[in-house]
């Protein structure tokens, strides 16, 4: 493998494997060896202050020349000039870089990636009737390959964080969370793993194939069993577990209502699809008398513990539910555009003050599967909508990394840079080919994708110089690769 052969970055011997593994690095905490210094850098803190004034969601202090300083997993120093003094820190020159937080993705469906480029021209309804079929092929070896896969894409574009909402279990194994737990251990992203379910299957009128769900007592069980395996509730988790239902046309009202009851019985958050597109919204008038929004509510699903992918299509009074009761949005532009169910209301949902996180949604209905790239789809989908002054850079990268971290509940703990933080950063290089000289965080979020000179998860390296840290890119794709043919094969013999 192809691995770097420098230094290892803590131990200060020399290595000619990963620098660290899935067992984690070979820093001590707090003996100083791990500290890190980053300097010469311009800086975008997100962290919702100027000057010390808290100011409007978007913004935060930024440094034209700064520094950043971790340890033991946090960060200890942020600002202008030069850093401070600190023994023993390796120190990183970020002339030409800007220093963001980490990107934190809230929509994910990794085991998607082994199915890209399906049903091209087909709306989300045709497009799962096509996928779902495959998708049943599915099992925690195919996952665990489709997991690393997509998990080294996301690093490679600047994020630390994401969420993965895996829905298919067709064998009702609960070695598939597994797997993907075990991948985001491998590629060193902290991930929040979303345990979803299906309990309306074709013979019940829904669109699942029966093969693909899973009985309602069976789904709770096993959701109850992932969070007692696998959710941390500290400050510095790599794991937490959510409960995540799939969506109002492949769940049944009890299971919502249930899911709900568990997740706040056991303290984890809640996540789901709504509001998708126009087809839903019609089906939930249909069916239940009331829009995707009061549906919810009226389970007890709207609330602060809660984020939903999409919400392309909700109303005025949908939005102002939103924002009253806190609940979070994983937007998805690229997804609502390549599968053309619409734009969401950003900007009216981000100025009622609802948590507006950004995702990239599974990547058959991406095909990119970075994250960096939805702060330019949001911001450039707002503004066909409505203008050119519908959402700013500033905005979108603020969606991406604090917005993303109040849908996960996690702003106390990631999605700026500030003191105390845990330490994952995205340093970009912004002075390569096709990067224009001025402001930084406009180059970052609408020029050419800008190539990662550092990214640290809780200050531990995961991509550098452009390269990824923790696993041999060539040999994650080649696995992918063949693990696509292989679920095609189970699928075509389905
Ligand atoms: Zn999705």
């Amino acid at each position: 493998m192809a691995y770097l052969t420098k230094k290892c970055l803590y131990c200060i011997t020399d290595t000619s494997g990963p620098r660290w593994t899935s067992g984690g690095p070979c820093a001590q905490e707090g003996d100083g060896m791990d500290s890190l210094v980053i300097e010469g850098c311009a800086v975008a803190t997100v962290d919702g202050t100027a000057g010390g004034v808290i100011i409007a969601a978007g913004t935060g202090a930024e440094y034209r020349s700064g520094h950043l300083v971790t340890a033991g997993g946090r960060i200890t120093a942020v600002g202008a000039g030069p850093a401070p003094a600190v023994a023993n820190a390796r120190v990183v020159d970020g002339g030409g870089c800007l220093a963001t937080p980490g990107l934190i993705g809230t929509h994910h469906h990794l085991f998607q990636g082994l199915t890209r480029g399906r049903a091209q021209d087909s709306g989300l309804m045709r497009w799962l009737t096509e996928l779902y079929p495959l998708w049943a092929g599915l099992d925690a070896e195919l996952h665990g390959a489709a997991a690393r896969a997509g998990l080294a894409t996301l690093a490679l574009s600047g994020c630390t964080t994401t969420a993965d909402h895996h829905y298919l279990f067709p064998r009702g194994g609960d070695d598939l969370l597994a797997a993907g737990i075990s991948a985001a251990r491998q590629i060193g992203l902290r991930l929040h793993a979303c345990r979803g379910s299906l309990d309306v299957g074709a013979s019940a009128g829904g669109l699942p194939p029966d093969g693909v769900t899973e009985d309602r007592d069976e789904i709770l069980a096993a959701t109850e069993r992932a969070i007692g395996a696998f959710h941390d509730s500290g400050p510095a988790a790599m794991v937490r577990v959510a409960v995540a239902p799939c969506a109002p046309f492949t769940v049944s009202e009890q299971l919502m209502r249930e899911s709900a009851e568990l997740a706040r019985r056991t303290g984890v958050r809640l996540h789901t699809h709504l509001a998708e597109t126009r087809d839903e919204h019609d089906f939930c008038r249909e069916r239940f008398g009331r829009t995707p929004v009061e549906y919810m509510e009226s389970l007890g699903w709207l609330g602060s513990d809660v984020w939903m992918a999409h919400c392309v299509h909700v109303d005025r009074a949908g939005i102002t539910r939103l924002g009253r009761t806190g609940t979070g949005v994983a937007h998805c532009p690229t997804s609502n555009a390549r599968l053309g169910t619409g734009i969401a209301p950003v900007p009216e949902l981000i100025a009622a003050r609802a948590p507006v996180g950004l995702g990239t949604d599974g990547a058959a209905a991406n095909d990119n599967g970075g994250l960096a790239a939805e702060m330019r789809q949001s911001l450039l989908a707002a503004r066909a909508r409505q203008g050119a002054t519908a959402l700013s850079a500033r905005q979108a990268l603020a969606a991406a990394t604090m917005g993303s971290a109040r849908c996960l509940g996690r702003e106390d703990e990631i999605g700026s840079l500030e003191v105390g933080k845990q330490a994952d950063v995205a340093l970009w290089r912004l002075d390569e080919l096709g990067q224009a000289a001025g402001d930084p965080v406009w180059a970052l979020v609408c020029g050419p994708p800008a190539r990662l000179e550092l990214l640290t998860v809780a200050g531990r390296p995961v991509v550098e110089a452009g390269q990824l840290c923790t696993a041999d890119p060539a040999t994650l794709a080649r696995e992918a690769r063949a693990a696509a043919r292989a679920l095609m094969a189970a699928g075509g013999r389905a």
